[in-house]
């Protein structure tokens, strides 16, 4: 039920592979090609904690803004791949029980199981963060020189590809500079996976930006087909927990903007001191406004309300 909060997710009836922060995964029978099941929760993380409660309906609105940008992207990036195939578990007769069926509704989908490339290919355009910290001091961002004079948060000339490490659960992501991933993941794919991350921020800045939401950064993740040799975007995209969105309307230069989903959770959590704290509860006002603002998001991206993007799921 979509109003229900789901911050653990209660499946039994299929081998859990793997738990993230928001995530999580499960393993699926042996089909034509290794796939698994994707679930969201609604648990949700602010300064790297995860808070005790959850935000509802969050799960379903980063698996259906995920799908809808897998779609977008899909046609506007020549060449690419991603590991999309469905909403939901497949419709295989009791592979899941009925209660599990509703419960996954909306927020799960079956994705093709990859070989994850072990770097946040992160794309920005615009300078803020920790990417406006490292400017202010020595005028690079993850070591790439950068023109003077920016501003805080201001637009880059072009958008850059400034990836870093993927940490493991509860360690910190480390900036590094496009010449360090490329030691990471290989010559082979290096300069793939950088223009695949560029290309896929261009194009969805670009129809953000149509829709009065700025993109100021974003993380991707891409996965290897062994088999094929061939490169897929994979987890969520372009969502705003893998993004900073900003609302074009409000975006000024030269100073902090609020983002555009967690600033009344990140403002509750600083002005009461708990700032990084494990355990924390939302107050139902934090609760129903943070809902509101990851709401509006989906509206405005996908131009559909959620009620009317979950009708008709099975
Ligand atoms: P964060 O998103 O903040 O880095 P997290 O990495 O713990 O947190 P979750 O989003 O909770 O991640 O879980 C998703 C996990 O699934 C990630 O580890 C991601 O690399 C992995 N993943 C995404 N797509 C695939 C795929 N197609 N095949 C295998 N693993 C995948
Ligand atoms: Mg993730």
């Amino acid at each position: 039920m979509a109003s229900e909060i789901v911050t653990s997710i209660p499946l039994t009836s299929l081998p859990r592979l793997s738990q993230g922060k928001v995530r999580d995964l499960f393993s699926l029978p042996n089909g034509e090609i290794p796939t698994l099941l994707f679930v969201t929760s609604d648990r949700i993380s602010a300064y790297d904690v995860i808070l005790k409660n959850g935000i509802p309906t969050k799960g379903s609105i980063l698996t259906l803004l995920s799908a809808k940008w897998f779609d977008v992207l899909s046609s506007r990036v020549p060449g690419l791949k991603h590991h999309f195939l469905h909403l939901g578990p497949p419709s295989v007769s009791g592979l899941v029980t009925q209660d599990e069926k509703n419960m996954l509704r909306g927020r799960s989908m079956t994705v093709r199981r990859l070989k994850i490339f072990p770097i946040e290919a992160i794309v920005r355009g615009y300078v803020t963060g920790s990417a406006w910290a490292e400017y202010e001091k020595t005028q690079t961002i993850h070591d790439l020189p950068q023109p003077a004079g920016l501003k805080r948060c201001e637009r880059l000339p072009q958008p850059i590809y400034t990836p870093s490490t993927k940490a493991e659960l509860g360690d910190k992501d480390i900036n590094i500079s496009p010449d360090e991933a490329r030691k990471i993941v290989g010559d082979k794919y290096a300069s793939r996976l950088e223009e695949l991350a560029l290309s896929c921020y261009k194009a969805g800045a670009a129809y953000a930006e149509e829709r009065g939401i700025i993109i100021a950064d974003t993380k991707f993740e891409f996965g290897l087909d062994e088999e094929t040799d061939e490169i897929y975007l994979v987890d969520e995209v372009l969502t705003p927990d893998s993004s900073r969105f900003w609302s074009k309307a409000d975006y000024q230069v030269g100073r902090e903007q609020d983002s555009f989903d967690k600033q009344m959770l990140r403002n509750w959590l600083t002005d009461n001191g708990l700032k990084g704290k494990e355990g924390v509860e939302m107050p139902p006002d934090v609760v129903e406004s943070t809902k509101g603002r990851y709401t509006d998001v989906f509206e405005r991206l996908t131009g559909n309300s959620l009620e009317e993007a979950l009708k008709g799921l099975e």
